[in-house]
Formats: structure tokens, C-alpha cells, sequence
């Protein structure tokens, strides 16, 4: 779905040297080709600057293309780069968003360095509010959407941040259809079943409950009436912590929240995209979300995972339910079906956001 425009790229910008290295992870996105792409000019110490032709060097790891030309030392870069800038040489965010994709005009996923520091993109986020602008913008009661991410395990094909890439992304486009606010993403949940899986870091029940309460108080303290937590992980002891933690902000403080994972939306879709195949953790629906999210992200070598009843034991060693990390068939997963299901989720929640709040 994006390689149209990379395959294509304008007039503006140059076509790649050469494919990326087989076995690279971040072939799609173009501003983590540095991590991947050798330098094209051999003897190049500056890492990241990775074409050097006709005294002309371009580095595309910052979220906007920049061009020097003829700077053949650091402080020769510099001095052009602020000479650039005077002559407003630099593309607006905007201007280079249009121009890598301009078959949508927008960036996949919420976390392109384009989508965080876009102007328009500031309005939403509170974190890149000033406190003047946030004051401001809480004068018409908005709705504030609280991500909640993670950082687990979710088998070898997907990134530890599948359960926040997840949340965000459809927090940042209900938000925009309804007018609301984005609150920080908190990235750390509680997890049980993959708790010893590496890069699984986990939060105590307690923790989470109070973090999240925190945050509600604090967002209450700010004059937020409205909240809409959404967390990423499915885990059933940390949506309990969080859900004590909403009950007691509409209980002592009178706000009004709803608490939901994304999962449970994608859920209604499991037998229409797993035809009947069993699903969870890592599978079909969850690698496919984020092959429409994250691309660049997803291993292109998937397989099949199964889940392993524990038969209610409870295990000092809770993975062995996971043998591979993961449950689902991964391999079967497609950008196409997660963009089917990223699109429903936005529609439902949008109208469920609607009913509760405007209705
Ligand atoms: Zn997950």
C-alpha cells in the first residue's frame, strides 16, 4: 500500500542507489534507512549521510529531507544547513509528507517522525501544546483519549510496541474525527503470560492502578471531563487494574470515562479475517494491524504459533502457553486485512465515542 509512492518518488526527490540490503527490517521507511544502509560514499564518517554524489549529500534520517552540496567537512555541513535554512531550502513537514506519499497526502502511523512534529498534528497531541494553547484548547471540554501501550513480547515477527503502535494509532484518528485531545501514551503495562519473555517490561498491578489514577486525577485537576482510555494489551489483570482505576475517577471525581481495549473491536472481526483459525496473541489480527500501522516493522519471515491450555494450573513458568511467543497463524497476515480492521476499529470506536459523549 506504500510502496506506490516509494517506487515512484517525484521528480524532487532522488531514486534509491540501490535496493535495500537483503534481511533489513526498516526497508519502508525511509528515515531508518541509516540503520541498515551502508554509507554510499566509502570513507564517509558521518553516519546517516548516506548519499554522497556530484558533491551532494543528503540525509534522510531526520524527518525532513535535507540537502548540502559541496560541504566536505562537519563544519562546512553546519554552515550549510544554517545557510539552508535562511533560504528556507528545507521542506515543511507537510510539503515532504505530500511528497513521499502523495497518493494519500498522509504518513502511515501515528509515530513518523512527520506525524509527531507535522503543525497540524500539534493541536492534538496535549504534549506538544504550550500550557497557553492547552489552557485554551480545554475551553471547549474536549474529549481526552489516554493511549496505553506496552512493551512485550509478541513472538519473533512483531516489535515489543505492537500493543502501543496499536492504541495510537487509532486513538490519533478518532481523535481528529471527533475533535479531541491525544494524552501521553503510557508505553508499560502489567503482563503475566509473557512476563519472562525477553523484552517483556512489566508493571505490578498496583503500579499500573495507581499510575493510571494519577493521571486521571491530574487530567481532572486540568479540567478534563471527558476520557476515553484505551490500552493496547488485552491482558485480563491489567485492564482490571486500570478499569479500578477509571471506576474510582468516575466514582470520587465525577468524570466521565470509558475503558476498552482496541483488541475487543478487532475481535468482532475474527471470523471474517481468521476463517475460523484459531487466533491471540501475536496471530493474524495483530500482525496484520501493524503491518498496516508499522510496516517496516514485521518480520517478513512468519509462522504459525500455537497456544497451550495451562488447564487453570497456575505455572511459576506462564510461557510455556506461548512456545513460539506468539498464537495465531502470523504467516497469513496482510496489510490489506489490517487495514480492514484498523478502519473498523476507527468507525467503532468513533460512533461508541460519539454515543457515550455527544449523544
Ligand atoms: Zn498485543
Amino acid at each position: 500500500m506504500n510502496a506506490g509512492p516509494l517506487a515512484s518518488p517525484s521528480p524532487g526527490l532522488r531514486p534509491r542507489a540501490r535496493p535495500a540490503p537483503s534481511g533489513t527490517r526498516h526497508r519502508s521507511n525511509p528515515y531508518h534507512r541509516k540503520i541498515d544502509r551502508p554509507s554510499a560514499c566509502p570513507g564517509n564518517r558521518f553516519r546517516g549521510f548516506n548519499r554522497f554524489r556530484r558533491g551532494r549529500i543528503e540525509i534522510n534520517f531526520l524527518p525532513y529531507p535535507v540537502r548540502y552540496e559541496h560541504a566536505t567537512s562537519l563544519p562546512a555541513l553546519q554552515q550549510n544547513h544554517r545557510q539552508s535554512q535562511d533560504r528556507g531550502d528545507r521542506l515543511s513537514s507537510d510539503e515532504h509528507v505530500q511528497e513521499r506519499y502523495p497518493q494519500t497526502g498522509e504518513m502511515p502511523g501515528m509515530w513518523h517522525p512527520a506525524h509527531r512534529y507535522r503543525p497540524e498534528g500539534g493541536e492534538m497531541r496535549i504534549d506538544e501544546l504550550s500550557s497557553t494553547a492547552f489552557a485554551k484548547a480545554m475551553e471547549a471540554d474536549p474529549i481526552v483519549f489516554l493511549p496505553l501501550g506496552a512493551c512485550e513480547a509478541h513472538g519473533p515477527h512483531l516489535p515489543l510496541g505492537t500493543d502501543t503502535f496499536q492504541p495510537e494509532e487509532t486513538v490519533t484518528q478518532v481523535a481528529k474525527r471527533v475533535g479531541g485531545l491525544v494524552a501521553p501514551t503510557i508505553n508499560y503495562g502489567q503482563h503475566s503470560s509473557t512476563l519472562n519473555m525477553p523484552g517483556t517490561i512489566s508493571l505490578t498491578f498496583d503500579t499500573l492502578r495507581s499510575l493510571v489514577k494519577d493521571i486521571l486525577e491530574s487530567l481532572h485537576r486540568n479540567k478534563v471531563h471527558k476520557v476515553v482510555v484505551l490500552t493496547g494489551h488485552f491482558g485480563s489483570v491489567h485492564r482490571i487494574a486500570i478499569k479500578l482505576a477509571c471506576e474510582h475517577a468516575t466514582q470520587h471525581l465525577g468524570m466521565k470515562v470509558m475503558m476498552l481495549s482496541d483488541y475487543q473491536l478487532a475481535l468482532h472481526l475474527e471470523k471474517e479475517i481468521c476463517q475460523g483459525l484459531e487466533d491471540g496473541h501475536g496471530g493474524l489480527l495483530e500482525t496484520s494491524r501493524i503491518m498496516d500501522i508499522r510496516p517496516d516493522l514485521v518480520a517478513k519471515e512468519r509462522s504459525h504459533g500455537e497456544f497451550v491450555d495451562s488447564g487453570y494450573l497456575i505455572v511459576s513458568d506462564p510461557e510455556r502457553c506461548f512456545p513460539k511467543g506468539f498464537s495465531g497463524d502470523a504467516g497469513l497476515a496482510s496489510e490489506e486485512k489490517g487495514r480492514r480492521i484498523n478502519t473498523y476499529i476507527v468507525d467503532t470506536l468513533t460512533e461508541l465515542v460519539r454515543a457515550n459523549f455527544e449523544g
